[in-house]
């Protein structure tokens, strides 16, 4: 598996390459297309100025002339009808001038040697140190026909300009591949960090910071990341302390049943051993009664038991809820007072009566003898409103925010005399959620809670 690095790296020469390539191929077409024969002509209007000056100066020395022009950057070749072959400037690599173009050029046409120059493929022929790659034209001295055939010195093409433009664009890309691996390593470091932190994430390691500090798209999906991680960490440690509380919680009641039936091996007096026989009994259904919560919160959990949505009367199921726990009310002399509306709900039936059993039972349990409970059920807006109010203990207003956790118990001396497992209101809040509303408590002025639960009707 190649790492992202060499792939750009790779990606970035090959990019390189390829351009300079068509480059290449595009000059090429543009000198064959045009440069050539332009160039052709440029020389030929300068061989023909240089014919015209030797013919219209009859007194001139023609070779001082043709050395003075050498010396300034062209190679010529002076031919005479006598064949006589004079060359002026640095010699041609190659003397390839055929007879046939002499003759033709001493005859009076001219000879366009550059722009028939056979390079088909690439424009060396610019460059090529050939005679036959020059241009020709005849003239006459001292009463003679001359053949005179020439071409720029390639040594003069290339000026101090040149070799400056060559620098700056070797120099440039070096410089912009230098450039593009030192970013493409900064891209791929918070890659690399990344891949290590989901390393730690799947060891279970949920503490240690991403140390990411960018605004684009890697630094946002750091920041998911980061946020994810918490989330996991968070998920963790609820779990562990889940379990922890569950251990607990089951604890205590069997050290207790263990206690009692040790007792009861003894052989107590008949009396006592009534009594630890029903201290046995209510703890084995505290047990119960907190394995049956935990089932209903795991499934709440897990869906297992998705909504079974039904349309059903409402407040008839609050009366009914009420109904069941009558006599827990006439036993602390409570008073009820209810305002329920008629209304009709699409939700699950099943469910929901947990959450209004729950409320009940909370208010009674956590109102003392002789409180009243109050209970409405209206409707605002498509939204089913249900309140309970009670006059109980209530609860301390920085300890709100926390009683739908799951185990938490506002004070643990109150709660384990009157036994509760702190599930309840986590799983009422669930249900509530599950049916898209919410619920919210607050405190009533110096005594009691209400509790206010939200339903859209579906
Ligand atoms: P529990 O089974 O302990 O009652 P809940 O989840 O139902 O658990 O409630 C969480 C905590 O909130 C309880 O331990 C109790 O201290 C507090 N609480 C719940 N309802 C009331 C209420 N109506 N009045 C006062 N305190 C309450």
């Amino acid at each position: 598996m190649k790492s992202l690095y060499s792939k750009f790296l790779i990606f970035t020469l090959v990019i390189m390459l390829t351009s300079a390539l068509v480059a290449f191929l595009a000059v090429n077409t543009f000198y064959h297309q045009t440069l050539k024969a332009a160039n052709d002509e440029k020389n030929m209007e300068i061989v023909k100025s240089f014919v015209s000056y030797v013919e219209s100066t009859k007194e001139n020395d023609l070779k001082q002339f043709l050395q003075t022009q050498a010396d300034a950057g062209y190679k010529l070749i002076a031919i005479n009808e006598k064949r006589e072959k004079e060359t002026y400037g640095t010699p041609f690599r190659v003397d390839n001038l055929s007879p046939q173009n002499i003759d033709r050029v001493l005859k009076g046409e001219d000879y366009h040697g550059m722009k028939h120059f056979p390079t088909e493929t690439f424009m060396t022929g610019f460059f090529a140190d050939e005679s036959a790659n020059t241009v020709g034209t005849s003239f006459t001295y001292n009463g003679m026909n001359y053949a005179l055939f020439l071409r720029p010195d390639i040594k003069f093409l290339f000026t101090e300009v040149h070799f400056l433009l060559a620098g700056m664009i070797v120099t440039m890309a070096i410089l912009s591949l230098l450039a593009m691996l030192f970013m493409a390593k900064k891209l791929i470091e918070p890659i690399v960090k990344l891949t290590e932190a989901t390393k730690r994430v799947g060891e279970e390691k949920f503490t240690d910071p991403l140390q990411i500090d960018r605004k684009d798209e890697i630094g946002q999906l750091a920041q998911s990341f980061q946020l994810m991680t918490e989330r996991l960490g968070e998920n963790d440690r609820i779990r562990k302390e889940f379990i922890n509380n569950v251990s607990h919680d089951f604890q205590t009641p069997l050290l207790n049943i263990k206690g009692y039936a040790n007792l009861i091996e003894n052989d107590p007096p008949a009396v006592e051993r009534k009594n630890y026989a029903k201290v046995i009994q209510a703890e084995t259904e505290r047990l119960s009664a907190l394995t049956k919560q935990l089932m209903l919160l795991t499934s709440l959990d897990q869906l297992l038991s998705p909504l079974q949505l039904k349309t059903f009367r409402l407040d008839e199921q609050l009366k009914e809820t009420i109904r069941r726990y009558r006599w827990a009310l006439e036993e602390k002399e409570m008073s009820l007072s209810l305002e329920l509306d008629e209304i009709e709900l699409q939700g699950d039936p099943a469910f929901l009566e947990k959450v209004w059993a729950n409320l009940l039972s909370n208010a009674i349990k956590y109102t003392e003898t002789g409180g009243s409970i109050e209970i409405t059920l209206t409707e605002q807006d498509n939204t089913v409103i249900a309140t309970f109010c009670d006059t109980g203990i209530g609860i301390p207003e920085e300890k709100i925010g926390r009683i739908f956790e799951r185990f938490y118990r506002v004070d643990d001396s109150r709660t384990k005399e009157i036994g509760g497992s702190g599930l309840g209101l986590a799983i009422v809040r669930q249900v509530v959620e599950l049916h898209g509303g919410n619920i919210t408590a607050k405190r009533n002025g110096q005594q009691g809670m209400t509790f206010i639960i939200s339903l859209p009707k579906l």
